[in-house]
């Protein structure tokens, strides 16, 4: 599923190829992915320039000369593919520029796209109410100090809060909390002061780190199936159950479930 940093590569790697680009066609494959396709969409994009993309918390941006922003989220299966050689059943939206074409590919089709006046962004919907970005200045111990206050919830679950900060899934906070050595079910408010600056440390490096090596990766790009690299990244505690802590802790890695959803924690590390 991506996440912020699969986002931010996505959004970088796009960048390249089609920004300043005049959109020349743009074809729709079915007449919705999770949410019917805007209307109007094909009309509003075709003979557009990209004057821009950019990232906020999991959705990528595309701005054009129009005053409009097309935005994309990627749902859990979802991925640009950049001058494919074969039209594949679940390119679900392509945009052709003079030089390249674009194919949103999704399977699964929980992405979906909007249209959104460029000068509204901040008002719409899924982003009224967000936090701020992680690696962005409005990010910081205070911040998070002010926001988690007083919570009784687990932090684990706080920092999976959009509203706390935008577009932390489940393993970067996971990473996070390991490299911060907070334990994930301690009360929000709870944490101190020298742990929290120690979380946006951490917060800030798995997901730079995580950017990094999908930027790397990236090189590869130019693949038959042209698609973006997506990467493998080492973690240290998600999804390994039962596997040793990194030395020298003697401890084992131990799964526990938090509002349905798994949390990777060292015992002996986080406290
Ligand atoms: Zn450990």
């Amino acid at each position: 599923m991506p996440e912020l940093p699969e986002v931010e590569t996505t959004v970088r790697g796009l960048k390249r190829y089609l920004d300043g680009a005049r959109i020349e066609r743009v074809a729709l494959g079915r007449p919705d992915m999770r949410f019917p396709f805007p209307q109007g969409l094909v009309q509003a994009l075709t003979g557009a320039t990209v004057t821009g993309l950019g990232r906020r918390a999991k959705y990528g941006l595309i701005h054009t000369d129009r005053a409009s922003t097309l935005v994309f989220h990627l749902g859990m299966s979802g991925r640009w593919r950049i001058d494919p050689s074969d039209e594949a059943k679940h390119d679900h939206m392509v945009i052709q520029t003079s030089g390249h074409r674009f194919a949103l590919h999704d399977p699964r089709r929980f992405g979906f796209v909007d249209l959104v006046d460029t000068d509204a962004l901040e008002a719409w919907p899924p982003f009224a109410a967000m936090g701020p970005e992680p690696l962005g200045p409005d990010f910081n111990a205070g911040h998070l100090r002010a926001a988690l206050e007083g919570r009784k919830a687990a932090i684990k679950l706080m920092l999976l809060d959009q509203r706390i900060v935008a577009g932390l899934g489940n393993i970067y906070v996971c990473e996070a909390l390991f490299r911060a050595r907070i334990d994930p079910r301690k009360p929000a408010g709870k944490v101190s002061r020298p742990a929290l600056a120690r979380l946006v440390t951490a917060i800030r490096e798995v997901l730079e780190q995580a950017i990094g090596d999908g930027g790397s990766s990236l090189r590869d790009y130019a693949q038959p199936d042209g698609e973006l690299g997506y990467f493998a990244s080492r973690f240290d505690v998600y999804g390994r159950e039962g596997e040793p802590c990194r030395p020298p802790c003697p401890g084992t890695i131990k799964r526990i479930v938090q509002s349905g959803r798994s949390t990777w924690f060292c015992p002996r590390c986080q406290k």
